[in-house]
């Protein structure tokens, strides 16, 4: 089954055709980052007209990587929740008029859940059930899944989003946006000392399996305004950051994986391309006998084939939507 996949909730105009829900034809990224960089930020408005100015080209573009025709698709995917809300209208009204004209099936995808399904790419017979951490640009959660489509959450963040403890602290230290990848470039490729800053870590009691990250950003604050710090150099600024927050995530998803009986922890959203999470995690996990799955970078940040994977299976559970599909800026996996 090939099926057409569109993902446009937040700055990303992204086409995907995906056979099988894991032989991946074509995924076509095109990244406003360098439009919102301007304004530090995405807005909204500018977002939804740049998805549409892109929309025709990047479907297009997805066809032809694929080598597909309109007439090879069985099925059409969308993201059409939670996100800003014009952004993915332009995505679900492409997708209403393609399912439509093409009179072929259509579903609605979660954005969080289709992150989770990332997973599902790489490896598609993933064993449940699993615990899989989500840490993007709005969302930190833990969760257990224990089959398709069973969610149950565990934990999840009080305050700031993860990406959001990432970008915050990449804007105090004048990094640009996003400030998530480079903090992470800076800090690999230029050896930064995890130790430099002593930053605090919100474990909120010993069982808490929730976050809480605005601390560390008013700690990022003060700590930048300190004299003392004067000479830190950019690349140790970006390790301790860093540090921080995945130790954090690190401990409270091994305690959860270990506490559930999962027999797999998983990585989802942008946060999940994070170098070091991935190699302290992948560490924690060997220590404690747990296997690890991440995709790889490009799944991780906001892509199609993601949302195309996560079809697939609301497919194969005989979901369909009409063309009455809503879009809706917010609702909770769990
Ligand atoms: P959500 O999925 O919660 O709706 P979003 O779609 O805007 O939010 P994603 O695309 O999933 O967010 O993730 C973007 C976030 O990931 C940003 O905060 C960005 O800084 C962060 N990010 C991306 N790559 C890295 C990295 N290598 N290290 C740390 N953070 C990263
Ligand atoms: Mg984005
Ligand atoms: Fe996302």
């Amino acid at each position: 089954m090939n099926i057409l996949g569109i993902e446009t909730s937040c700055d990303e105009t992204s086409v995907a055709v995906v056979r099988d829900g894991s032989d991946v034809r074509s995924s076509i990224i095109a990244s406003q980052a360098d439009l919102h960089a301007k304004t530090g930020g995405v807005v909204p408005e500018v977002a939804s007209r740049q998805h549409l100015e892109q929309m025709n080209a990047v479907i297009a573009e997805g066809l032809s990587v694929a080598g597909a025709a309109f007439q090879d698709i069985d099925a059409i995917a969308v993201a059409n929740r939670p996100g800003l809300l014009g952004a993915l209208l332009v995505g679900v009204s492409a997708a209403k008029a393609l399912a439509y004209a093409l009179r072929i099936p259509l579903v609605g995808v979660h954005h969080i859940e289709a992150h989770i399904y990332a997973n599902w790419l790489v490896d598609p017979r993933i064993e449940f059930p699993v615990v899989c951490l989500v840490v993007s640009g709005g969302h930190t959660e833990i969760f257990l899944v224990r089959g398709h489509g069973d969610y149950q959450i565990i934990g999840r963040t009080r305050d700031d989003a993860a990406g959001e403890a990432f970008d915050k602290s990449a804007r105090l230290l004048g990094v640009p946006y996003p400030g998530g990848v480079l903090i992470d470039k800076m800090a690999r490729e230029l050896h930064g000392n995890t130790q430099a800053v002593k930053l605090p870590r919100a474990r909120l009691g010993a069982d808490s399996f929730d976050f809480s990250f605005s601390g560390l950003k008013t700690a990022v604050a003060n700590a930048v305004a300190d004299p003392a710090n004067a000479d830190v150099a950019p690349q140790d600024w970006a390790a301790s950051v860093q540090e921080a927050i995945v130790d954090v995530l690190v401990e409270k998803t091994i305690r959860a994986a270990t506490a559930n009986g999962a027999r797999r922890v998983l990585l989802a959203g942008g946060v999940a391309a994070n170098s070091r999470l991935n190699e302290r995690m992948q560490a924690a996990c060997n220590a404690a006998g747990l296997p690890m799955t991440a995709p790889p970078p490009v799944y991780c940040t906001d892509n199609a084939a993601m949302i195309t994977c996560a079809g697939y299976y609301h497919l194969l559970a005989g979901r369909r939507d009409t063309l009455e599909l809503d879009t809706l800026s917010s609702e909770r996996l769990a």
